[in-house]
């Protein structure tokens, strides 16, 4: 086999089909966040980020920042091993106590990030569970997918958030054969949020465990920033929740919360959890320093909510079609791939703002979007200038607005 020309045919194929990934080379300024230095490419030298999933800023909170050097001081690099292999730290320990302590769980289990979370605990479960059937929404995350494929269980896909579909396939599987609903809280691309509380009765009428990925939400929502299912009331119905450090809490690595006996059946069999070396106890403590810090203050939570608003409220002034959600996400409907880059490109080179297009696959063709989020160290100026940037390339695309609200 030509081994190198496969590989160029399938980057070419890639490149006609307009799917091939082209990363912006960023470096974020510390301090100075969502201010970044970019590398590479004619466009200026510095741009502001409006796509990044550090939804909170909190990726240079100086708490996190403090805990990250002591621990990095006191302990060194590396956490040296795998957890059983010498890389449990005290950081790991006091992280996963508080995890639990957050979702009111027994137990939280860390992984090395929340896609690792998601395989790990859905191909365990999966695997080893005997007859186990898998509902998994449609539109659920990718990890997920992968785990729940990678552990050959039976699977069965319900149409997304259609709680009638859900009952159907239940109600077609014997009441007594074990199940797992799988799902997320807050969708990432279109910023919908699941009916939990429906789902939660419907799992307890089918006799079906639950799993709920809560990664666009924790540390976002809820009195202590648990998520959805926190604000809700929902945490104990809730057999697994998943999360991620590496969003809202700023840093990395992702973890599941559920009872003692279930994280501790999957420390003891997943194999994404046992033989990879364990985070790194600087980053460890950077996350605990950041989970702490979102429990006792809920200070940057509204601030979001409020950016979040006031960027929505300032769209529909100048009528940019953005589809209505409950969530922080802000998705900003163009629905052409070639304005979709175009717009984003114009961004960089012309205004110096960042947001990354989103096209098929990652959405269904005709919904090309920019995915937009907010933070709250987003200022009035920086907001001001998206909102212009975005007011003259819908015009220069000759895009439809809505009718404005404001007239
Ligand atoms: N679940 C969902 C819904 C996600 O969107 C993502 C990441 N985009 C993950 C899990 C993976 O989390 P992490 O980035 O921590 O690996």
């Amino acid at each position: 086999m030509d081994y190198a020309g496969f590989f160029r045919s399938e980057l070419d194929a890639l490149r006609e089909s307009g799917n091939y990934r082209h990363f912006a080379e960023l470096e974020r300024r510390c301090g100075a966040f969502p201010r970044a230095q970019f590398h590479g490419g004619p466009a200026a030298d510095e741009v502001t980020i409006w796509c990044s999933n550090d939804y909170l800023g909190m990726g240079q909170h100086p708490d996190v920042l403090a805990a990250m050097h002591e621990a990095l001081d006191t302990t060194g690099a590396g956490a040296g091993g795998t957890r059983n292999i010498s890389g449990t730290t005290h950081a790991h320990v006091l992280l996963e106590a508080e995890l639990a302590d957050l979702h009111g769980k027994e137990a939280a289990l860390l992984f090395t990030s929340g896609y690792v979370s998601n395989w790990a605990t859905l191909g365990t479960l999966g695997a080893r569970i005997p007859g186990l059937t898998i509902l998994s929404d449609s539109l659920n995350h990718a990890s997920m997918i992968e785990g729940i494929r990678h552990s050959r269980a039976d699977r069965v896909i319900w149409a997304h958030n259609d709680l009638a579909d859900l009952e159907a396939k239940l109600a077609a599987l014997p009441l007594d054969a074990p199940k797992l609903i799988a799902f997320e809280s807050v969708y990432s691309m279109d910023g919908d949020i699941a009916p939990i509380a429906a789902i939660c009765d419907l799992a307890e009428r089918y006799n079906a465990m639950t799993y709920l990925d809560e990664v666009h939400a924790v540390g976002l929502y809820g009195p202590r920033g648990g998520g959805i299912a926190e604000r809700e009331g929902l945490m104990d119905r809730i057999t697994v929740i998943e999360g991620t450090l590496g969003k809202a809490f700023g840093v990395m690595g992702g973890y599941i919360a559920a009872s003692a006996d279930l994280c501790d059946f999957i420390r003891s069999h997943a194999s994404g959890f046992i033989f990879t070396t364990a985070l790194p106890p600087a980053v460890a403590a950077g996350a605990l320093a950041s989970v702490r810090h979102l429990k006792a203050s809920g200070a940057e939570r509204a601030a979001h909510q409020d950016r979040v608003a006031n960027l929505r409220a300032r769209l529909d002034e100048i009528g940019l079609p953005h589809q209505e959600n409950p969530s922080h996400i802000i998705p900003v409907m163009v629905g052409c791939p070639v304005k979709c880059k175009y717009i984003t490109d114009r961004l960089l080179a012309d205004y110096g703002i960042y947001i990354q297009p989103i096209n098929y696959p990652t959405v269904p063709k005709g919904t090309e979007r920019l995915r937009i989020t907010p933070s709250p160290v987003h200022s009035a100026a920086q907001t001001d200038q998206l909102v212009g940037a975005l007011e003259e390339l819908w015009a220069q695309c000759q895009l439809a607005r809505l009718p404005m609200a404001a007239q």
